[in-house]
């Protein structure tokens, strides 16, 4: 396949169905993390290109919710089709602006495309309720309405996959969307955009204006005409974004950081478990929001496991993610680097043990990109910052503990609450655990990766606000409930009053 992308070129904001320049006629460079390759210079658009983006949203949605769903759908499943043909070349893209090796790109494209036929599906379910009245001849039910036009903001570590929750429901439910992708991964938005032109959404339906947070982002939420901001990203700015809409009872979902752990027994299958760690913790270099960074581990198997980590992570390849061969990429960029570097310091000083790692790979082929190595801390303590804070990178701190119950407490320990998983052969242990553990999603006998399209997605306590995306419960995010009564008996029955 021919990789002539879309080097050096300049992206445009998707607006009204067209290509439009930003009004501020200003760019900036994205660089591709493995070697640090100029790909392409995206717009820094502001306040007056979202304004124009949120009325062309508001015009569009209006005849777009009259559509009927089915036939909304079918635009889904056109885009599902494209997305599909297009995999290999969304992937090869992806792991240019992200880092992430070229196998779990695919699995992230994969995952936009599940989306795709899954929400197409809802075009035909869409379900409300009935239910009885109290009253005689009155007819009751609930319907999903839309909100009207959402402002949908993603970040970079899953550049077209969280796109694809957010803007799929939203789409199928009769809403229009301005969508703000992270400025560091705005290859992917101008793909996915394309794919909905192509697929025939009706202009203005869906708009993509690039930009920075600060500017882009904050002007979104300034729009009164936004009903519905739903945003992945950091805490920092999640909790700023919450302030911001809560003053003006705006809704917000918000999925936010995670602090996930894999607990291994003493009965365990240890194999199982190097493996289920390994993925988890350095796939996509630790950069994604369910990675693991802790592992509880029973005390009579930790030598053993801390053995076969480290020989195991001596064989991980890394570098350029589009190499088959490679199995961890490269971080994002230099701050990246820096913050990890400062967590090594941090774990240090605060006693924990580096068995391996804990370094930025510079020489030879890595001196073309931001890479770092795969990292293992032992001895730490559930209350050391490194077991407390999101590092968002390649390194896992092994905890012992004595049992379960200490290792259940120390995962439910820490402010985030969206993934964690338990290694183990006891039923007993599988149940007592999936109850007891306190993120969003649990996983037994694999690592704190791989959620699938239609189950919720989404955590508890800092990680989230209550909210989920993907599933079914998605669709609660982009509609509001309305409860219709239909009176058929040519008089007036007054509710808790005529209720004979
Ligand atoms: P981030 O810095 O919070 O950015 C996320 C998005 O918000 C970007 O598009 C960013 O724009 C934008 N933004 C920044 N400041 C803003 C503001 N003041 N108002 C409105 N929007 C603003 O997060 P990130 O560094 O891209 O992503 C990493 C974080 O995402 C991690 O904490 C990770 O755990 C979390 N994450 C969570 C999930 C989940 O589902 N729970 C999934 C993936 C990632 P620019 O960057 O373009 O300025
Ligand atoms: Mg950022």
């Amino acid at each position: 396949m021919s990789l002539k992308l879309i080097k050096e070129e300049k992206l445009l904001n998707f607006i009204d169905g067209e290509w439009k320049e930003p009004s501020s006629d200003e760019y900036t460079k994205v660089y591709n993390p493995a070697n640090l390759e100029l790909l392409v210079q995206v717009p820094l658009s502001r306040a007056q290109d979202v304004q124009d983006a949120v009325q062309t949203a508001k015009q569009a949605q209006k005849s777009w919710a009259l559509v009927p769903a089915p036939q909304r759908a079918e635009v889904l499943f056109r885009v599902g089709t494209l997305m599909k043909e297009r995999k290999e070349r969304l992937s090869q893209l992806l792991t240019m602006e992200n880092g992430k090796v070229i196998e779990e790109a695919r699995g992230e494209v994969q995952e936009g495309i599940d989306m795709a036929f899954y929400m197409a599906g809802e075009g035909r379910r869409l379900f409300g309720q009935t239910t009885p009245s109290e009253l005689k001849d009155k007819f009751a039910m609930s319907v999903r309405a839309p909100v009207g036009v959402v402002g949908i903001i993603t970040p970079w570590n899953f550049p077209i996959a969280i796109a694809t929750w957010k803007s799929f429901p939203a789409i199928v439910a009769g809403n229009a969307v301005v969508w703000k992708p992270a400025t560091e991964t705005p290859i992917m938005a101008y793909e996915l955009a394309r794919i909905f032109q192509e697929a025939g959404l009706p202009k203005g339906v869906v708009n993509v204006v690039f930009g920075s947070g600060s500017t882009v982002g904050e002007a979104m939420i300034e729009q009164d005409d936004i009903r519905v901001i739903s945003f992945t990203g950091s805490n920092e700015v999640g909790r700023e974004i919450a302030g911001k809409c809560g003053q003006r009872l705006k809704k917000v979902s918000l999925e936010m950081g995670g602090k996930n752990a894999v607990i291994v027994m003493e009965d365990a299958d240890l194999s199982l478990a190097v493996e289920g760690i390994l993925w988890s913790a350095y796939g996509t270099s630790g950069q994604r929001c369910t990675a693991c960074s802790r592992v509880m581990v029973h005390e009579s198997v930790k030598e053993e496991l801390e053995d076969r980590l480290q020989s195991e992570i001596a064989k991980l390849t890394i570098g350029n993610g589009l190499d088959e061969s490679i199995k961890v990429g490269p971080i994002i960029n230099r701050s990246g680097i820096e913050k990890i570097k400062n967590y090594i310091q941090i774990g240090k000083e605060e006693g924990a043990e580096l068995l391996t790692g804990g370094y930025v790979l510079n020489s030879g082929e890595h001196r073309k990109g931001n890479y770092f190595a795969p990292t293992l801390f032992t001895n730490v303590t559930g209350d050391m910052r490194i077991a407390q804070e999101e590092i968002f990178g390649p390194v896992v701190s092994l905890i012992p503990v004595k049992n379960m119950e200490e290792a259940v407490a120390i995962n439910n320990s820490v402010e985030y609450g969206l993934s964690s998983s338990i290694f183990t052969r006891d039923v007993n242990k599988v149940f007592a655990a999936q109850r007891d553990l306190d993120t969003g999603i649990v996983y037994v006998n694999a690592g704190t990766t791989g959620a699938e399209i239609h189950l919720p997605f989404g955590g508890t306590k800092g990680t989230g606000n209550g909210h989920r995306d993907s599933g079914v419960a998605a669709l609660d995010v982009f509609t509001e409930w309305k409860a219709v009564y239909v009176d058929f008996s040519g008089k007036l029955q007054r509710a808790q009053i005529d209720v004979e």
